[in-house]
């Protein structure tokens, strides 16, 4: 079972990212994790390390869904900061299941970590390149001390991951890293996400 409600606690951001639902469960004495209905643009808690996650492609320069949103608002420095990530292959800077950071510009947080998730339809064995995004993503935050992070529902849009499965997952990873955040919180666009990340929670927190 989980902690109790969250009602609106936290930083500034929880107004105007949020609708108002939200939970949030202990993962260890110092550190909670948050389920949260809203816009992951808007978010951020107060420090100079807040970080969001986008859901990107391979070649990291934008696309639809989240990743569309996020370089909208941090605007075009974003893609130029983007465009300077090498290539590992031609047109991949980033290739599905690692992660890579940048600054965050016109967001109201520090860094942007763009991972890339798996099309559940495409990639074999999905949940491995699922359970390495998140896991890298927690990495790549760990070693820029990174105390608060937010995370969008990441191949759960177009790339089709089913959203019990993804939230399963999501959440089994961040256990992994009970001690090493203040926060990680998962800021979701749809009831239906927010439903199958509380419910997840509720079996494995
Ligand atoms: P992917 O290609 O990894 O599936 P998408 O961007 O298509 O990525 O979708 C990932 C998830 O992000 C979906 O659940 C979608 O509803 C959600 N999403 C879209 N825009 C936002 C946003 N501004 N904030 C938070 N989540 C968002």
């Amino acid at each position: 079972g989980g902690g109790g409600a969250a009602g609106g606690g936290g930083g500034s951001v929880l107004s105007s990212s949020s609708n108002g639902q939200a939970r949030r469960f202990a993962l260890s004495p110092s550190s909670s994790l948050d389920i949260r209905k809203g816009d992951i643009t808007a978010w951020f808690v107060d420090g100079a390390s807040d970080t969001i996650v986008n859901a990107a492609n391979e070649r990291m320069l934008g696309g639809g869904g989240v990743d569309g949103a996020i370089h909208r608002v941090a605007g075009p420095e974003l893609h130029a900061a983007c465009l300077k990530v090498p290539e590992v292959l031609p047109g991949v800077r980033c290739p599905t299941g690692q992660a890579r950071i940048t600054p965050a510009f016109k967001l109201p947080v520090a860094y942007v970590i763009h991972t890339v998730g798996p099309v559940y339809d495409v990639h074999d064995q999905p949940e491995n390149y699922l359970s390495s995004a998140f896991r890298n993503c927690l990495k790549l935050a760990k070693e820029n001390n990174v105390k608060y992070i937010a995370f969008p529902a990441i191949s759960c849009g177009v790339y089709g991951y089913p959203l019990k499965e993804a939230s399963k997952i999501a959440i089994s990873v961040v256990k992994e890293f009970s001690n090493d955040f203040k926060e990680v919180h998962f800021v979701l666009f749809s009831d239906d996400a927010y439903n199958a990340w509380i419910e997840s929670a509720n079996e494995l927190l």
